[in-house]
């Protein structure tokens, strides 16, 4: 697709999630860009159900649903770990292993407890990575999307009090710190320091060039 293909993000967006630590980090990416970001729990819009099959598709149905409601283009994030040696788990399901108390602890102790189930105690064979897929939608039909991914290996046991979900138990690759140990402009590593490092911040540095002004 031309650059020119791609449509310009001006005015009020609305960041479909009801995630408080994505949601912080969707605030946070987006600052600088003269956007007026609000988010669909300001509103009063509710979660709708999650039923892709993949993390586009239920991005997809996040933004297409809070643009729909809102009247408003929406940006949405569907992100989630992925382990090599449990076939991809957790995957689009990464917020659910963690329960409807949205207890991470319990979620990094179940991936802990698989992985030893499954014999996987070396580095290598605690390969994963995160993926982010992001997508803007209009209220018209229109879609932008864009996906990042970081690889990395699962640690145990948890490091750093930083960030949020599997965060304290993810050590991206070139680095001696978990994210969770990180500042989250450790995490975003956004230009002119880095080229983004977490699965989300490198989604974004391609939908910034693609429909962000910096202002
Ligand atoms: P969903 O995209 O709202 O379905 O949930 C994604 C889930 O994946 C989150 O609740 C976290 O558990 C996990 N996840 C996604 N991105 C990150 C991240 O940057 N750090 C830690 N966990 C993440």
């Amino acid at each position: 697709m031309s650059a020119s293909a791609h449509r310009r993000i001006v005015g009020k967006l609305v960041i479909a999630s009801h995630n408080p630590g994505k949601l912080r980090e969707m605030r946070e990416l987006l600052a600088g860009y003269g956007v007026a970001a609000v988010s669909v729990g300001e509103l009063g819009l509710p979660e709708p159900e999650e039923t892709g099959t993949s993390f586009r598709e239920n991005a997809v149905i996040k933004a297409v649903s809070a643009a729909q409601a809102s009247g408003l283009p929406a940006f949405a994030d569907d992100s989630g770990l992925v382990v090599d040696a449990l076939g991809g788990e957790p995957g689009i399901h990464s917020a659910r292993w963690a329960g409807p108390d949205r207890d991470f602890a319990r979620a990094i102790l179940a991936v802990e407890r698989r992985l030893a189930e499954c014999g996987a105690d070396s580095p290598e064979q605690r390969r994963a990575h995160f993926v982010s897929a992001l997508c803007v939608a209009w209220p018209d039909g229109h879609l932008e999307e864009f996906e990042g991914r970081v690889d990395g290996q699962m640690v145990f046991p948890p490091r750093g009090a930083q960030g949020f979900g599997y965060d304290p138990v993810f050590l991206p690759d070139g680095f001696e710190r978990t994210f969770g140990e990180m500042s989250s402009e450790e995490k975003h590593g956004l230009p002119p320091i880095g080229r983004g490092l977490s699965h989300r911040a490198r989604a974004f540095v391609k939908l910034a060039e693609a429909c962000l002004e910096r202002r």
